[in-house]
């Protein structure tokens, strides 16, 4: 369905915090810098959604976004840094757990990837936590345009076996 409305609800630091668990929610995860504003921007079309979760203060929180007046997508905090070295692990006890552990009306996280890098030891211990933890995932590849060549489509099935390797575990 189209997306004609997203209202602001709120942002909240703790799970606890977050609004009812009335309407369905999909949470959208990953790395800093994978692209998680500009996909949130151009699903939504609309420039100045995403930037709340920019502003200074808002980047560790739980944003939650209302849309169509019927279904929450929220926005969570990004994860490792940017320029990370490879070997970054996963922080949660840094990371809201208590979200994903939480939200009965949690349909799905989206966990977006960068597919132009191998999936890195961070993401491999998202998908993880998440699938022991029975979350259910759905993977969104990020920077298809700049996977090298032209073997896109092999590469993507190879990042997906790995991930799925790692949430099947
Ligand atoms: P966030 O930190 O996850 O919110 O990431 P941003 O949405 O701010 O994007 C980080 C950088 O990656 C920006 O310079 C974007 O222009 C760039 N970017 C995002 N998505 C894509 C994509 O699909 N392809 C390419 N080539 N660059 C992208």
């Amino acid at each position: 369905a189209k997306i004609k409305e997203v209202v602001f609800v709120k942002s909240s630091s703790r799970a606890k915090d977050c609004p009812k668990h009335d309407r369905p929610e999909f949470a959208i995860l990953g790395r800093s810098n994978v692209g998680k504003s500009s996909l949130i921007n151009a699903l939504v079309r609309k420039k100045d959604v995403a930037l709340t979760s920019k502003k200074p203060g808002k980047t560790k929180l739980i944003n939650h976004f209302l849309v169509n007046k019927s279904w929450y997508f929220v926005d969570l905090p990004g994860y490792g840094f940017a320029k990370a070295p490879e070997a970054a692990r996963m922080d949660w006890s840094a990371f809201t757990k208590g979200f994903f552990l939480n939200r009965d009306n949690l349909v799905t996280v989206l966990l977006l990837v960068d597919a132009s890098v191998p999936p890195q030891r961070i993401d491999l211990d998202c998908a993880n936590w998440l699938g022991r933890n029975n979350i259910p995932l759905t993977f969104v590849f990020t920077k298809c345009d700049k996977m090298k060549g032209g073997k896109g489509r092999d590469e993507l099935l190879l990042h997906m076996s790995q991930l799925r390797n790692y949430w099947d575990q």
